[in-house]
C-alpha cells in the first residue's frame, strides 16, 4: 500500500508478444488492474501497444475454470492428479516410455517450463515434450545451431537503436511487435535509419519503409543468396572476421548458382537492395515468421545469418541478424529446453557427457538418449494410438496446428488427454478427460525472457479464483504423486528459478552460451526484487556475442551454409489456384482467449477476413463485404472477402485468430497442410493452397445483445462471427438456405423466448429487421437481408440495454455522430470521427490527426489506417 492507502504498483511483464514490455500493475480493489507501461524497462521504456494497454479489461472470470474435472464433472485436486499420474505411470509401464508426451506454450513461465521438462525427460523417460513454439521460431533455432553451434541470439534492443539499415525480413513488426516497431521508427526520426520490407504482403509495417520487396512467397533464400553473392563481388565481406567462420566457399558456390528471378522482383530493385546493404556498415536483418514459418525455414535462416557472418555485421553494436520471438516466452522455453530435440539450458540430448552431467544434477532414473516428437508427430502419434497419455498446458492445437481438423481427431482418439488452462471453453479444452484449472498471468509469479535474452519478473497481483493454480505446482505435485518426491518438492517458483541457474552453470562449464548461474544464489526477497536482466549476466561479454568471434562448435567457428531455394512443398493448380498465406491481426493475441473479452480489442477487425487482390475477386465474382468459402485439400472456410491490393494476384491472406467459440467456420490451420521444414520440424504454415468461391448466401445477418448469442444453434447458419462489444455482443451471419422466420430465428438465437418484439419485415426483398425488448430496454436486435447487411454498426452495437425504440432503421439519428469502425484501439477513435475531423480541422497528416484527437499517439500501430483515410478524404473531398 502507498501512503495514501492505495495499493502500491507491481512491476511485471506483458503476457502477449516476445517484446517482453515491462508493465506497472495497480489492483483497482474490484477484481481489476489499471495497467501502464514501465517506463524503467529495457524493453518498452514505458510504450504499450493496444493489447498491452488493454490487459485490463481481459481479467473477467467469464467462463473460467474454477476446479478441476474428470470427463466433465467437478472433482477435487486429489482424485484429479491421482488418476492422471496413475494413467501415465501405467502408459510408460506398459508401452514405455515413449507413449506419453506433453504439448506446451510459449506463455508458460520459465518455472512452468523447467519444471515439465524435468518431469518429462528426467523421470518419465521420453523426450516426446513440444510446444506450440515449434509453430513460431523452430527454425531459427535449427538455424542459429546449425551456424553458431548454440541457438543464440546475437541482438540486442539497443542494436535497433543505433543500426543504419534495418531489413525486417517475413515480419510485421508495426502490427506483431508494435513497441519494437516504434522504437525503430523513434530511431529513424532520430537519426535517419533507412528501413527495407521484405514480404509478399503489403503490410502495415511498409507505411513508412524506403523500400518494400514484394517478393513471391518461399524466395527468400534467392535472394539473401543474390545479396550474398552482390557483397562478394562488391568486396564488403570481412577477410578479418572470416577467420572465425568456415564454409564460405560452398556458401558462396550456391549463391552464385542462385537464380534471383524467382522472387518475381525487378533486377533494378535487387541491385538497389543490395548497394544499400553493400554501402551500410551497421545493418539489422529483423525475421520472424515469414521466415521461420517454411518447409525450408531453416535455409532461410542460414542464408540470413550468412551475410552477417560473411561481412562480420554480427555481435557489434547497430549490427546483426535479429530473430523475435512471437510468444511472451518462446525464449525461456528454448532455455529450459522445452523443445522434443533439446536437453536444458542449451545442452544436447543426443551429446552423452551433456545427458549424464543434467542426469546426475537431477537425480534422475531415465534420461531418453534421441529427440523426442516434434508437434506434428506427437499429435500424428496420438491419433494412430502410438501415445497413450497426453497433457497438453496453455495451448490449443485443436486451432492452432496445421490439419487442425485431423488434429482434434487425433486429440479425441488418445486413450488420456489432459489439458490445464485457464478455460473449459476452448476446442481443445472440450476434447480432454481430465481439465485443470490453472492460474493466469496476472495470478501467478516467475520469469520470461524476451526476443533479446532479458529475463522479466511476472509477478502475481490477483488471487487465483476457485482452485486454480499455478502450472509448476500441478506438475510438480504429479512427479510426487509418481513417486519422486523429493526430485519434485518445490515450494515457491523463487526455488525453481535458483535450480535452473545452476543447472546452467553446468551448460557454462561444457563452455555454452546459456549460462545464468551467477543468480544462482540468489533470495528469495532478490528473486522478488529481481530487475530485468539479459543473459548472459556476467558482465564479461557485455550482454554480446559473437563481436570476438568466439562461437559454440568444437572448433570454436561458425559455419555459413550453402543454402538453395527450395519452392514451398505444394504448388498452386487448376483445383487449388490460390496460395494461402496466414498472419496475424493487430489487436488480438493468438485464439482470443484473453483478447475476445475486450471490446476495444474486438472493435477493430471484429470478424475473420480472407484478403484477396481485386484482380481475383473479379475473377470470381465477388463484391465487397461478400462472403468467401476457400477449400484447401484438408479442409475448408468461410470467411468476409476484404478486396486489396496489399496481396499479390493468386495470394490470399487470412488471420490465425478465430476459433470454435468466436468463429468456427473460420478456423485456418484446418486448411494448412501438415507440411514441415526437414531440419527444424516447422510446419509450412503461410504457403498452403486453397481454392475460392464466392459463398452463395441467401442472407446475411447481423444481431447486437446485452447477452451471449447461441449463433451456432440458429438453423441454417453456415456462417458466424461473435465480438465483445461495450454493451454486449455482436455477431455476423449468412446462411446458403433461405431463412423463412425471422422472429423465430431471433428468439432462439438471443435465447429470448418472451421478450417483446418489435419488427420490421418486407417478405419480397427478402429484409428483416427484428428487435427485442425487456423491461422497456433493448435486449437484442437481429437485421436480416439478402445482400451483406449495411448498418451503421457500431451505432448498433451501443444500444443493447438502452430505452431506445429507434433500433430498426439501423441508422443513428441525424444529430448523433457515429464513430464509425474503429481506428484506434488506444484512444477508442473511430474512422468516421476522424474523417470529419480531417475535413473540418483541415488535418493533412497522421501527426496533425495525433494532435487533434489523440489517434495514433499510444502504441502508433494504427497510424497506417489514418494515413489510408487522409488519403481517402483528398481523393473524395466532398463526397462524403
Ligand atoms: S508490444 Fe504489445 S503485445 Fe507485445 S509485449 Fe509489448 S505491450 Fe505486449
Amino acid at each position: 500500500m502507498t501512503a495514501g492507502g492505495t495499493p502500491a504498483e507491481v512491476r511485471s511483464a506483458c503476457p502477449y508478444c516476445g517484446t517482453g514490455c515491462g508493465l506497472l500493475l495497480r489492483p483497482d480493489g474490484q477484481g481489476g488492474l489499471e495497467v501502464r507501461g514501465d517506463p524503467d524497462h529495457p524493453a518498452n521504456r514505458g510504450r504499450l501497444c493496444s493489447k498491452g494497454l488493454a490487459l485490463g479489461e481481459t481479467l473477467g472470470q467469464e467462463g473460467r475454470l474454477l476446479a478441476p474435472q474428470v470427463n466433465g464433472r467437478d472433482t477435487g485436486w486429489d482424485s484429479a492428479l491421482d488418476l492422471v499420474a496413475a494413467k501415465f505411470r501405467q502408459a510408460v509401464e506398459q508401452h514405455g516410455p515413449d507413449s506419453v508426451g506433453f504439448y506446451l506454450s510459449g506463455q508458460m513461465l520459465t518455472e512452468d517450463y523447467y519444471v515439465a521438462n524435468k518431469l518429462m525427460k528426467g523421470f518419465l523417460g521420453s523426450a516426446n515434450i513440444d510446444t506450440n513454439s515449434r509453430l513460431c521460431m523452430a527454425s531459427t533455432v535449427a538455424g542459429h545451431k546449425r551456424a553458431f553451434g548454440t541457438d543464440t541470439v546475437p541482438g540486442t534492443y539497443e542494436d535497433l537503436d543505433e543500426a543504419d539499415l534495418i531489413v525486417l525480413v517475413g515480419s510485421n513488426l508495426a502490427w506483431c511487435h508494435p513497441v519494437l516497431h516504434q522504437r525503430i521508427l523513434a530511431a529513424r526520426a532520430a537519426r535517419g535509419t533507412k528501413l527495407v520490407v521484405i514480404d509478399p504482403r503489403r503490410t502495415a509495417s511498409c507505411d513508412q519503409a524506403d523500400m518494400h520487396l514484394k517478393l513471391r512467397a518461399g524466395s527468400d533464400v534467392a535472394l539473401f543468396n543474390r545479396l550474398l553473392a552482390a557483397l562478394y563481388e562488391g568486396g564488403a565481406l570481412d577477410a578479418d572476421y572470416l577467420r572465425h567462420v568456415e564454409g564460405l566457399g560452398a556458401a558462396l558456390e550456391a549463391a552464385f548458382a542462385a537464380d534471383a528471378a524467382v522472387t518475381g522482383l525487378e533486377a533494378t530493385e535487387i541491385a538497389e537492395f543490395c548497394d544499400l546493404w553493400r554501402r551500410t556498415g551497421k545493418v539489422v536483418t529483423v525475421f520472424s515468421q515469414g521466415v521461420n514459418q517454411s518447409s525450408s525455414g531453416t535455409d532461410k535462416v542460414n542464408a540470413i545469418l550468412n551475410c552477417h557472418l560473411a561481412t562480420g555485421r554480427i555481435g557489434k553494436p547497430g549490427c546483426g541478424p535479429f530473430s523475435v520471438t512471437g510468444q511472451p516466452n518462446a525464449m525461456g522455453g528454448r532455455e529450459v529446453g522445452g523443445l522434443a530435440n533439446m536437453l536444458a539450458c542449451h545442452m544436447d540430448l543426443e551429446n552423452a557427457r551433456h545427458r549424464a552431467a543434467v542426469q546426475d544434477f537431477w537425480g534422475a532414473p531415465a534420461m531418453p538418449e534421441r529427440a523426442g516428437l516434434k508437434a506434428v508427430d506427437l499429435f500424428r502419434a496420438a491419433g494412430d494410438g502410438r501415445l497413450k497419455a497426453l497433457w497438453i498446458i496453455h495451448t490449443n492445437p485443436a486451432v492452432t496446428m496445421p490439419e487442425a481438423g485431423a488434429v482434434s481427431a487425433a486429440i479425441k482418439a488418445c486413450d488420456f488427454t489432459v489439458v490445464s488452462d485457464i478455460t473449459a471453453a476452448t476446442d481443445t479444452a472440450r476434447l480432454a478427460d481430465v481439465l485443470l484449472p490453472a492460474a493466469a498471468w496476472a495470478e501467478k509469479d516467475g520469469t520470461v525472457t524476451n526476443s533479446d535474452r532479458t529475463i522479466s519478473r511476472q509477478r502475481a497481483v490477483l488471487p487465483p479464483p476457485g482452485q486454480a493454480r499455478p502450472d509448476w505446482d500441478i506438475l510438480a505435485d504429479v512427479g510426487r504423486r509418481m513417486g519422486w518426491a523429493a526430485a519434485f518438492d518445490y515450494q515457491s517458483p523463487a526455488q525453481i528459478f535458483r535450480e535452473h541457474a545452476a543447472l546452467s552453470g553446468l551448460a557454462g562449464r561444457f563452455g555454452l552460451d546459456f549460462d545464468f548461474s551467477d543468480l544462482s544464489g540468489l533470495s528469495d526477497a532478490g528473486y522478488d526484487g529481481l530487475a530485468p536482466v539479459r543473459w548472459p549476466v556476467s558482465r564479461r561479454r557485455g550482454g554480446r556475442f559473437f563481436a570476438d568471434g568466439r562461437f559454440y562448435h568444437p572448433d570454436g567457428k561458425a559455419r555459413m551454409l550453402p543454402v538453395r531455394c527450395q519452392p514451398p512443398a505444394a504448388a498452386p493448380d487448376r483445383e487449388f489456384p490460390f496460395r494461402l498465406n496466414t498472419g496475424r491481426i493487430r489487436d488480438q493475441w493468438h485464439t482470443m482467449t484473453r483478447t475476445a473479452q475486450s471490446p476495444r480489442l474486438s472493435g477493430h477487425l471484429g470478424e475473420p477476413f480472407a484478403d484477396i487482390h481485386p484482380d481475383d475477386a473479379a475473377d470470381l465474382g465477388v463484391k465487397p463485404a461478400d462472403l468467401l468459402r476457400l477449400r484447401s485439400p484438408h479442409g475448408q472456410a468461410i470467411l468476409r472477402a476484404r478486396i486489396t491490393a496489399d496481396v499479390q494476384p493468386g495470394d490470399l491472406f487470412v488471420p490465425i485468430h478465430w476459433t470454435g467459440e468466436t468463429a468456427p467456420s473460420a478456423r485456418i490451420a484446418s486448411l494448412v497442410a501438415a507440411v514441415t521444414d526437414p531440419v527444424s520440424g516447422q510446419p509450412e504454415s503461410k504457403a498452403s493452397v486453397a481454392a475460392a468461391e464466392r459463398f452463395q448466401a441467401s442472407w446475411y445477418g447481423f444481431a447486437v445483445s446485452c447477452r451471449p448469442m447461441a449463433a451456432g444453434t440458429t438453423p441454417g447458419t453456415d456462417y458466424w462471427a461473435l465480438a465483445r462489444t461495450q454493451t454486449g455482443y455482436r455477431a455476423e451471419l449468412a446462411g446458403a438456405a433461405p431463412l423463412h422466420d425471422p422472429e423465430a430465428a431471433a428468439r432462439q438465437l438471443f435465447a429470448l423466448p418472451d421478450a417483446a418484439i418489435q419488427m420490421m419485415t418486407d417478405s419480397r426483398k427478402g429484409i428483416a429487421r427484428v428487435a427485442l425488448h425487456q423491461s422497456g430496454r433493448l435486449a437484442a436486435a437481429l437485421f436480416i437481408a439478402p445482400q451483406p447487411i449495411a448498418v451503421r454498426r457500431s451505432y448498433l452495437a451501443g444500444l443493447p440495454g438502452t430505452c431506445t425504440s429507434g433500433v430498426l432503421t439501423g441508422q443513428p439519428p441525424e444529430d448523433l455522430p457515429d464513430a464509425g469502425p474503429l481506428v484506434c484501439a488506444c484512444f477508442n477513435v473511430g474512422a468516421n470521427t476522424i474523417l470529419r475531423a480531417i475535413e473540418t480541422g483541415r488535418l493533412l497528416s497522421a501527426a496533425d490527426v495525433g494532435a487533434a484527437l489523440q489517434a495514433g499517439t499510444g502504441c502508433g500501430s494504427c497510424r497506417s489506417e489514418i494515413t489510408a483515410l487522409l488519403a481517402r478524404r483528398r481523393c473524395k473531398p466532398a463526397a462524403e
